[in-house]
């Protein structure tokens, strides 16, 4: 990382949010699996397992730091089609497979020769995480983060979201028997309100943007006893879900890793940590090293990493979001520096696109491979789209596009774009007239 932290936007009221840590000694053994503490990405300071997000000595954040054995490939095989398969490389127990959660993952990869053929690449291949439990890639964050909040002993199972988030912490809850609240901007849309308020009595809706969503869930967690929230103080173990979505791609490639990944851009966290997947497997010899390359997909009205890469800064100056890819609307995302690091080390790039052309990416998406994307998807087709156009992208290179979440959940960003050819009186002579053939 070139910037320094003191360059950083940082909030600072997020800092002193640590829940009560567990006495030394409290943890069940083996209760993070082979994950031996938490690093600061920043100083490389070692924290102790346990709530802590921000690092003591700098501010800087908290990641999983661990001490792997040997794994193979034959032992991830031989595991549960679900991400519990790569057990030994999350901070989860050993036994979480006999834990009453949800089981998302092993998604399918779809090669898609038809959007390929449309966009003029040689071979592309879709990562559909539409098919999770609550129909998006957070049902593997929150699997991993609801482990490490019944270690701690949390009592109340919470998020700040953007919307799918809030979806998959109130069904993991419900189904785990965990108290859950889940918050989420006033202005979302009411199919994503649905879809959190049938798993919970406790939704929450703020009237304001996901930052000041998120801003409040930090108060909270420091003011209230026992709340584990996914994304704020059990952050570190969080993130690491979504590595799954690498190791997936990487597995069901034939482990080896693909050229080029097209991803979603909110917090940055899903971006980073296929990154970290990559380069863990490869250190790990289950993956023959190889350069490949990482670029961000964001809408232009919430495209702060996008403006950051293009502008050639290492900070990443806070927007107001106004799109209508409401999943990504982070206007202030914790990760984009690393995102930013990560796209450019790797030779990729961050594009944004107008919210016309995540309607068209959605609409393409849906006519070439018959998988029905939400904005978030719509958003990485049509970034994809673009930096083929914009020759960012190598065609002759082998890409994986991740498509992260279901059109049924934003069903009014195309209702006005699509619909009947024709209504038509029953009888032949009214259908023949429609020159439908
Ligand atoms: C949250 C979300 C993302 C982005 O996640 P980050 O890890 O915060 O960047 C992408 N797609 C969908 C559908 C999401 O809900
Ligand atoms: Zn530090």
């Amino acid at each position: 990382m070139s910037a320094s932290l003191a360059e950083r936007p940082v909030c600072p009221d997020v800092l002193d949010a640590d829940v009560t840590a567990p006495a030394p000694g409290a943890l069940r053994p083996g209760a993070f699996g082979n994950a031996v503490g938490l690093s600061c990405r920043e100083c490389g300071h070692l924290e102790q397992l346990g709530p802590h997000y921000a690092c003591p000595e700098c501010f800087g954040p908290l990641e999983v730091a661990y001490e792997f054995p040997a794994i193979t490939r034959e032992q991830i095989e031989a595991g549960p089609r679900n991400i519990w398969r790569y057990q030994a490389l999350l901070p989860v127990p050993t036994d979480i497979t006999e834990s009453p959660n949800t089981e998302p993952g092993f998604t399918r990869l779809l090669r898609a020769d038809n959007l390929a053929a449309a966009l003029g690449l040689a071979r592309l291949w879709v990562k559909d995480d539409s098919t999770n439990p609550t129909h998006s890639f957070k049902d593997r964050v929150v699997a991993c983060a609801l482990s490490a909040a019944r270690e701690l002993g949390a009592t109340t199972f919470a998020c700040p979201s953007t919307g799918n988030l809030a979806n998959a912490v109130a069904a993991a809850g419900a189904r785990a028997g965990i108290k859950t609240v889940v918050f989420i901007p006033s202005n979302l849309e009411h199919p994503k309100q649905v879809n959190s308020a049938v798993y919970t009595e406790q939704l929450v809706a703020v009237n304001g943007t996901y930052d000041d969503v998120n801003r409040l869930a930090s108060e909270i967690a420091g003011e209230e006893e026992g709340w584990a929230f996914v994304n704020v103080n059990v952050r570190p173990f969080y993130a690491e879900g979504s590595k799954t979505l690498g190791y997936e791609i990487a597995e069901q490639l034939g482990w080896r890793l693909p050229d080029q990944v097209v991803i979603p851009v909110a917090s940055g966290s899903q971006l980073t940590k296929v990154d970290k997947a990559f380069q863990e497997l490869i250190a790990l010899g289950l993956v023959e090293a190889k350069p490949y390359r990482i670029f961000g997909a964001q809408a232009t009205g919430c495209s702060p990493v996008s403006a950051a890469f293009k502008d050639g800064h290492d900070v990443v100056r806070p927007v107001k979001p106004d799109t209508i890819a409401k999943s990504l609307a982070i206007g202030n995302p914790a990760d984009g520096p690393y995102v930013l690091d990560i796209c450019r080390r790797t030779g990729g790039a961050v594009e944004d696109i107008t919210d016309e052309e995540v309607r068209e990416g959605i609409i393409l998406l849906a006519r070439t491979e018959g998988i029905f994307t939400e904005t978030a998807g719509g958003t990485t087709v049509g970034v994809l789209k673009k930096l083929v156009e914009t020759g960012q992208l190598d065609t002759e290179l082998e890409t994986v596009v991740i498509n992260t979440g279901m059109g049924l959940k934003t069903l009014d960003a195309v209702s006005d774009r699509v619909g009947p050819a024709a209504v038509i009186e029953p009888s032949y002579a009214a259908f023949a007239a429609t020159g439908i053939s």
